[in-house]
C-alpha cells in the first residue's frame, strides 16, 4: 500500500500554488449559474492541522502557507539570467499590493482560520466544498485506508447529503464514469502523489480518456518538478494532448529553491525535498493567465529559498 501522507506536505509551497490555481479557477466557474461538478481524483484527508505532529515533523507549511502569511521576503540575491519563458524575480516589490488570485486564497485559508493564523489548513474536497452552491455537486476519490476514513469523518461534519460523494475508489480507474455530468460542466482535479512512476502515464491516460468522453470539461493536473524523466515529459505530453484535441491549455510552475544535491558541513549528502511543481490545465478560463500572470511573481519574491527561485507561465491553442 502506499506510504504517502498528505499530512506531512500540507500547506507547503505546491498546494499554495495548487490551492491558488484551483480556487482562481473555481471562481470563474461559479459564475454562471448552471450546475458544476467538481471530480477531485486524489483527494487526500480533506483537512489538515498545522500545529499537529505531521505538519510539525515535516516543517514545510512553514515555507509555503505560514511563510506567505509572515510576508517574509525573498533573499534579495542578485539571479543569473533567465531561460526564454522562466522568469526569475530579481528585485522585491516590497510595496507591491497582493495579487488578486494570492489575497483570494489567503482570503478562504482565513475563513477555516477566523483568528488569524493557518493552524486548520483545507486540503482540495475543503476548499472546494467551501465554494460551491446547493446545486453543485463534489465526487472525492481516495484509496489510502486511513486518509479515506479521515476523509470520511471529515466530510460527514459538513453534513452536505448528497452534494458530496466520497468513494474509496481507485481515482485513475473510476473517476471519468462521472464523465459528463448531467449538466455537462465539470471541473477535475488531478493530484496524485507520484509515488510509483507509473502515475504519471496514468495521468496522460486519464486525460486523454476524460477528453475524449468529455471534451469541454476544465482539467486541472498538479505534478511535482523533480530530476525524473517522467515528471519532465509530462507537461510536454500533456501539452501535445491538449493542441491534438484542439483544446486550449495553460502551464504555470513554480520553484523555489535549487534542484542540487548539497552537502552537511559533515559531510552528509542531502536532498533538497521537493523544489518545485507545476500546474498544467486543459479548457482553463480565459481569466486564469492574467490573474497568475501578476500572482506568481509574487509567491516567487515571498516563497523562495535560494536564487533559483522562479516561475514559468505559458499558455496555448
Ligand atoms: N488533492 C489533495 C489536496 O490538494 O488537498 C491532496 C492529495 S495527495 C497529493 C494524493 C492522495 O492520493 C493521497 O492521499 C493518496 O493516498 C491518494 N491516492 C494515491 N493513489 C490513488 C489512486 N489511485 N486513487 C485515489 N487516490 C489515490
Amino acid at each position: 500500500m502506499f506510504s504517502y501522507r498528505h499530512a506531512f506536505h500540507a500547506g507547503n509551497h505546491a498546494d499554495v500554488l495548487k490551492h491558488t490555481v484551483l480556487i482562481a479557477t473555481l471562481d470563474h466557474l461559479l459564475e454562471k449559474e448552471a450546475a458544476l461538478t467538481v471530480v477531485d481524483t486524489h483527494a487526500g484527508a480533506g483537512l489538515y492541522r498545522l500545529d499537529g505532529d505531521y505538519a510539525g515533523t515535516s516543517g514545510e507549511a512553514a515555507e509555503g502557507i505560514l511563510r506567505l502569511l509572515s510576508e517574509k521576503k525573498a533573499p534579495a540575491a542578485p539571479a543569473p539570467a533567465a531561460k526564454s519563458a522562466t522568469k526569475k524575480v530579481a528585485t522585491p516589490e516590497a510595496e507591491a499590493p497582493l495579487a488578486d488570485a494570492i489575497a483570494r486564497y489567503l482570503s478562504v485559508i482565513h475563513d477555516f482560520n477566523p483568528k488569524g493564523g493557518a493552524r486548520i489548513y483545507p486540503g482540495s474536497p475543503f476548499i472546494v466544498q467551501h465554494l460551491l452552491r446547493d446545486h453543485d455537486k463534489l465526487k472525492l476519490f481516495e484509496l489510502h485506508p486511513t486518509d479515506a476514513r479521515t476523509l470520511d469523518a471529515n466530510i460527514a461534519q459538513l453534513e452536505a447529503g448528497r452534494q458530496i460523494a466520497v468513494l474509496r475508489e481507485d481515482g485513475f480507474g473510476s473517476a471519468t464514469k462521472f464523465l459528463p455530468p448531467p449538466s455537462r460542466r465539470a471541473l477535475v482535479l488531478m493530484d496524485p502523489s507520484y509515488e510509483i512512476k507509473s502515475d504519471y502515464g496514468r495521468v496522460l491516460d486519464f486525460a486523454a480518456e476524460a477528453l475524449k468522453r468529455f471534451a469541454t470539461g476544465t482539467y486541472a493536473i498538479w505534478y511535482p518538478i523533480i530530476p525524473r524523466p517522467e515528471a519532465h515529459d509530462l507537461p510536454r505530453r500533456l501539452k501535445t494532448l491538449a493542441t491534438k484535441a484542439g483544446k486550449p491549455w495553460l502551464h504555470a510552475t513554480l520553484t523555489v529553491k535549487s534542484s542540487k544535491l548539497t552537502t552537511t558541513p559533515t559531510g552528509e549528502t542531502q536532498r533538497p525535498g521537493l523544489p518545485a511543481s507545476g500546474m498544467f490545465l486543459i479548457n482553463p478560463p480565459y481569466t486564469l493567465k492574467p490573474l497568475l500572470a501578476a500572482a506568481l511573481p509574487q509567491l516567487v519574491e515571498r516563497l523562495a529559498q535560494d536564487r533559483h527561485a522562479a516561475f514559468s507561465l505559458d499558455a496555448g491553442g
